[in-house]
């Protein structure tokens, strides 16, 4: 499914729409996390543009709080991979699905 962009009224002033942005598809991520790696650093947390991850209430067998997608970001990640280059413990990777 091609998504609109979001944009602000001020944006839009100033918005060109690429000529060929009808061509492509955001794409889509399935995220897969390793809680027994992960020592809560939140790089990933911080870094990903969507949002997508969160601390979690569990605690795993080091003591930390490993990460989790958000429930209501369950369908925002958008694969760029951010997360797993630069989560240092190898707690996280992102396969990008296929959109139908
Ligand atoms: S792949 Fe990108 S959008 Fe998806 S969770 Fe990781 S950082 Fe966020
Ligand atoms: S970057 Fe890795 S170790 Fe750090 S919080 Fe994220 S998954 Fe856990």
């Amino acid at each position: 499914m091609i998504k609109e962009p979001k944009i602000s009224e001020n944006q839009r002033e100033i918005w060109r729409e690429p000529v060929n942005f009808g061509r492509f598809a955001v794409p889509k991520g399935e995220i897969h996390i390793f809680p027994e790696r992960c020592k809560e650093c939140n790089y990933c947390t911080n870094y990903c543009p969507n949002q997508v991850l969160e601390r979690s209430p569990e605690v795993n067998v080091y003591g930390y709080h490993p990460v989790r997608v958000r429930e209501d970001k369950k369908d925002s990640c958008v694969a760029c991979g951010m997360c797993q280059s630069i989560c240092p413990d190898f707690a996280i990777f992102v396969k990008e699905v296929k959109i139908q």
